[in-house]
């Protein structure tokens, strides 16, 4: 297959690209001047774009949102809802822990407001999945003298694309008086989050996972009952919960997308998309048969794939895939540039000196693009095999 020139997006977990729905609310929304809490007209027709996208975004949790909290992103998200102190009306309610399965994202990881010592990991298996029997051992053991555990769990990993099977963890967190917070950046709006049963308490998602604009995300509470002491202290805005002018332009582009990515779940869009997935890992182990597909025995999102290529490093083959025209990432983008082990592998207990490659496929992918993405992963392993027969 001769090499193109056009570029190939296949980054979609680092980062969506804008939906055209998002864009248009966007663009519409640059023209209100006004500050969405100001009590005049053009005040009042900021803040009406702000609400429509409000319930748009607590359409992801069927209609059992009570709190939807503007943040800066999912990684702000985190750290408010992730602190020791939370307030149920005016009484204060104290976490004495944070548990946390040791694949989360960093922003889950770091513990937010919570000191060193209160942080626990909660290991995973060599599939990604989290240990259940040693999170109730854990989670069992708390001490509730000094405050009540906090657990935080992400819904699917943003490397291996693994879901965590939320409704067990719900289920013995509950048991355990704890409060679960979930991380659903990669699962929102690409799988029905499921709330006919309880999958957690408080929800963190991203705009740009899904298509929205970047630097915008929310908390979503399902109870209006209990919530974190704010992070972001000041004016009054989103209820007291976090302070700021909010970030009209962005809350719309948001709500946009969200809309649009649920309709495209109504119409079962990333079905077709784990065809693609699959017609990949066939064509991948075909080439290199001793490839390691890391989470593929377990239920994942229907776009990712993270393997490693026996001999090959993965920062190698993200170069040699870029300047084939081919965006994917070795492990995660969520620091830019850093290249190192892959925490969420050092997790699993996997031993790969060389790393995975993360090809997080867009929702629109089709054959051809699959079929590029294997013929620049075939030259790359010939090149490898004539240079150690060399
Ligand atoms: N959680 C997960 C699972 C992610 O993949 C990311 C970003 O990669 C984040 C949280 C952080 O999101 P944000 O960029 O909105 O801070």
């Amino acid at each position: 297959m001769p090499v193109s020139n056009e570029r190939l997006y296949m980054d979609y977990n680092a980062s969506a690209p804008l939906g055209s729905l998002a864009r248009q609310a966007m663009v519409a929304a640059m023209d209100l001047d006004a500050n969405p809490s100001s009590v005049h007209d053009d005040g009042r027709k900021a803040r009406a774009v702000v609400e429509k996208a409000r319930s748009q975004i607590g359409k992801l949790f069927d209609s059992q949102a009570k709190q939807v909290v503007f943040t800066s992103g999912a990684t702000e998200a985190a750290n408010f809802a992730l602190t020791p102190d939370w307030t149920m009306g005016r009484a204060p309610v104290r976490f004495s822990k944070l548990y946390v399965a040791s694949s989360a994202h960093p922003c889950l990881l770091s513990g937010g407001r919570f000191t060193g010592d209160d942080i626990v990991q909660v290991p995973v298996t060599g599939d990604g999945m989290v240990d259940l029997p040693a999170l109730e051992r854990t989670v069992g053991d708390h001490d509730t003298e000094s405050g009540l555990p906090l657990v935080a769990m992400p819904a699917a990993c943003n490397e291996t694309g693994v879901l965590q099977p939320l409704r067990e963890i719900a289920a013995l967190v509950r048991a355990h008086r704890g409060t679960l917070v979930v991380d659903a950046v990669q699962m929102a709006g690409r799988m029905a989050i499921g709330l006919s049963e309880p999958v957690g308490d408080y929800f963190i998602v991203s705009a740009h996972k899904l298509g929205g604009p970047r630097g915008i995300g929310a908390l979503i509470a399902l109870s209006d009952i209990m919530m974190p002491l704010p992070l972001v202290r000041g004016g009054g805005q989103e209820k007291g919960h976090r302070a700021g002018t909010e970030n009209t332009v962005g809350i719309a582009g948001f709500g946009a997308a969200v809309e649009a990515a649920l309709a495209d779940l109504a119409r079962d869009r990333w079905a077709a998309i784990a065809t693609m997935r699959d017609r990949f890992e066939t064509g991948l182990r075909a080439l290199c048969p001793s490839v390691t597909i890391h989470g593929e025995r377990v239920p994942r999102l229907p776009n990712t794939s993270f393997f490693s290529l026996p001999g090959i490093k993965a920062e190698t083959a993200q170069i040699a895939l870029d300047l084939d025209g081919i965006a994917v990432s070795a492990g995660s983008a969520c620091s830019s540039g850093k290249v190192g082990p892959s925490h969420v592998l050092e997790a699993m207990g996997v031993e790969k000196a060389d790393g995975a490659l993360r090809v997080s496929l867009v929702p629109d992918a089709d054959p051809a693009d699959i079929d590029r993405i294997l013929a620049s992963l075939e030259r790359l392993l010939k090149r490898s095999l004539n240079a150690h027969a060399a």
